[in-house]
């Protein structure tokens, strides 16, 4: 029998979620997530969606290791353990991959260390990854761990983009670049654009723009990333749910020198009282938008901010791509917010994109246009399944790997 079960594991600070899937179709076989590791009142909620209901229990997780333990035994519950003969891999996200990692990678001791060596500039990815790849791999030692890297996508970015203007000696000393994030999402979403235009994605140039809590919008040429929003870190950019995205440098020197604020404050600062939250409270599109139909100024303020950044990205990767075929629009924001999509696109007539209300007011499931039949620019809604992604991807490597042992 061969193989066809993938399980996908994404090992943040303080939560474990999972989702396996059969890659004969595609086809969830149970998801799941544990929250809250290591805080006394840890939860678990599982759901086999092929057979049972949803299981929820909250308890003491010390740890990562305790908690895929708890997944794993879960999993057996419906007779889909680690130890299936049906499970062909683990495929793991992980956030930071470097100059390193451009494509998908079977995980062995080597590549570990590597991901550790990344530390210093994923501090607060890294190391939650780096748990949950060791723990799957004493769990199932004779099965492939796949990672798959957040940064891979973009790595095909030319260094004018990938570069700041930095000193040189000094920007290479600490690797400092643009290494963008969201890949797996910008990777599945510019692919799935140009299936629902029915064209092959060499052929077509795609602005994506993934709005979720964190949010990023890349340039794709060709199914090839030239440029994206988020840089060394995922602060750079747009503005997100809590993160500040854009700011002149100096403001962090001024807040030192003139605001006493420790590197730490100012940090916490910048990721989690920026954005959305800083501006107005609020980091949730359906509160901002309820806000704003109360006649909120501060809401529409936060609002306006956020749609007129999001502009001056989808402007300046009409100017790198050249031509622009499809703008999609994906993540929780993009896939349910139309007053953002239509915010968005307003007033871009003239560079060929509209949106149709109508169609932008249908809530759906799948991908979908909201542009205009005769507009030059298709503008699309197109759901992100990164765990889809990561285990496809994961997938295709083993089975190119057993199929290079076994010389098919
Ligand atoms: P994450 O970055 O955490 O993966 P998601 O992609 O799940 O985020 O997006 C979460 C955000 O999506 C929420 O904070 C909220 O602003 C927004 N959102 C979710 N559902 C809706 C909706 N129906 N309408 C407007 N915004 C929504």
């Amino acid at each position: 029998m061969t193989p066809t079960r993938v399980l996908v594991l994404n090992s943040g600070s303080s939560s474990v979620k999972y989702q396996l899937l059969d890659m004969r179709d595609g086809s969830r076989l149970a998801m799941g997530i544990v929250e809250r590791i290591g805080e006394g009142s840890s939860r678990l909620r599982h759901t086999p969606l092929t057979t049972g209901e949803p299981r929820e229990w909250t308890g003491a997780v010390a740890d990562h290791e305790a908690a895929l333990k708890a997944v794993a035994e879960e999993l057996a519950k419906d007779g889909l353990g680690l130890d299936s003969p049906e499970l062909a891999a683990i495929g793991h996200r992980v956030v930071h991959g470097g100059q390193r990692f451009t494509e998908p990678t079977v995980v062995d001791d080597k590549v570990l260390a590597e991901i550790e060596r990344l530390i210093p500039v994923a501090p607060l990815h890294n190391p939650a990854n780096l748990v949950g790849l060791r723990t799957a791999r004493a769990l199932r030692p004779d099965l492939p761990q796949v990672a798959v890297f957040d940064t891979a996508f973009h790595t095909t970015m030319p260094e004018s983009a990938a570069r700041y203007a930095i000193d040189v000696e000094t920007a290479d000393q600490h690797r400092i670049r643009r290494y963008g994030f969201h890949g797996t999402s910008h990777a599945y979403v510019s692919r799935a654009t140009a299936k629902l235009l029915g064209r092959a994605p060499e052929d077509v140039n795609v602005i994506v723009l993934h709005l979720g809590n964190g949010a990023s919008a890349s340039a794709v040429r060709g199914g090839r990333c030239v440029d994206t929003s988020m840089g060394l870190t995922p602060l750079e950019g747009l503005v997100m749910g809590t993160r500040s995205g854009d700011v002149d440098p100096a403001v962090i020197f001024h807040l030192m020198r003139v605001g006493g604020m420790s590197t730490d404050e100012i940090d916490t600062l910048l990721n989690k009282r920026s954005g959305l939250v800083g501006l107005c409270g609020d980091n949730d599109m359906r509160e901002i938008r309820r806000r704003i139909d109360e006649g909120d100024e501060q809401a529409r303020l936060a609002f306006d901010i956020y749609i007129h950044r999001l502009k001056k990205y989808i402007g300046a990767y009409y100017a790198v791509l050249g031509t622009v075929d499809a703008i999609a629009f994906t993540a929780g924001v993009g896939e349910n917010a139309a007053p953002v999509r239509e915010a968005a696109i307003a007033g871009l007539e003239a560079l060929g994109a509209a949106v149709d209300p109508a169609l932008n007011a249908v809530r759906a499931d799948g991908p979908r246009l909201i542009s205009p039949a005769d507009a030059r620019v298709a503008v699309a809604v197109v759901p992100t399944d990164e765990e889809l992604e990561i285990a496809t991807q994961t997938y295709a490597l083993v089975g190119k790997n057993s199929r290079a042992i076994t010389g098919e």
